[in-house]
């Protein structure tokens, strides 16, 4: 069954550009009210353990290293059809290929440095959400 809600990340490039008000508009734009919210780093260990699902993949080094290379800003949104939704706010992976106003085409830099994360399914959006936040962060 669908849940209201999925977890985002807003990735290192996009903080050190100054993208993150610009980013939170168009996430409030859309619909989604925060829930919780955090800018912290992530030590190399935090970002391979985050991106686990991916350890077999040739990109894996280069993306745990960039995504502790920098702050990120964690957020759990809510709204309707959270997760679906938001998949289609940020846009393909790869910024080439993200349509006309999402957020990867706005601010992604490359398909490695793509601006935002967001949970592909509500069982990882549970998941990724406890893995940043404790129950007392996150708002009723
Ligand atoms: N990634 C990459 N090269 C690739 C595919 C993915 O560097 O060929 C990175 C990119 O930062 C991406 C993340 O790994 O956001 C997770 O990959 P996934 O396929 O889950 O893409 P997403 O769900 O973020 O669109
Ligand atoms: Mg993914």
């Amino acid at each position: 069954m669908a849940t209201n809600r999925t977890f985002t990340m807003i990735k290192p490039e996009a903080v050190a550009k100054g993208y993150t008000g610009k980013i939170i508009d168009m996430i409030i734009g859309a619909g989604y009210q925060i829930k919780a919210m955090k800018l912290k780093s992530l030590s190399k260990t935090e970002a391979g353990e985050f991106y686990a699902v991916h350890a077999e993949r040739p990109f894996y080094g280069e993306l745990v290293d960039y995504m502790s290379g920098g702050p990120i800003v964690a957020m759990i949104l809510e709204k309707d059809n959270a997760v679906e939704d938001f998949r289609t706010l940020i846009g393909a992976t790869d910024p080439a290929e993200a349509a006309e106003g999402t957020i990867r085409k706005a601010y992604a830099t490359s398909k490695g440095e793509n601006a935002v994360h967001g949970s592909d399914s509500d069982e990882n959006a549970a998941i990724e959400s406890a893995f940043h936040f404790s129950a007392e962060e996150i708002v009723g």
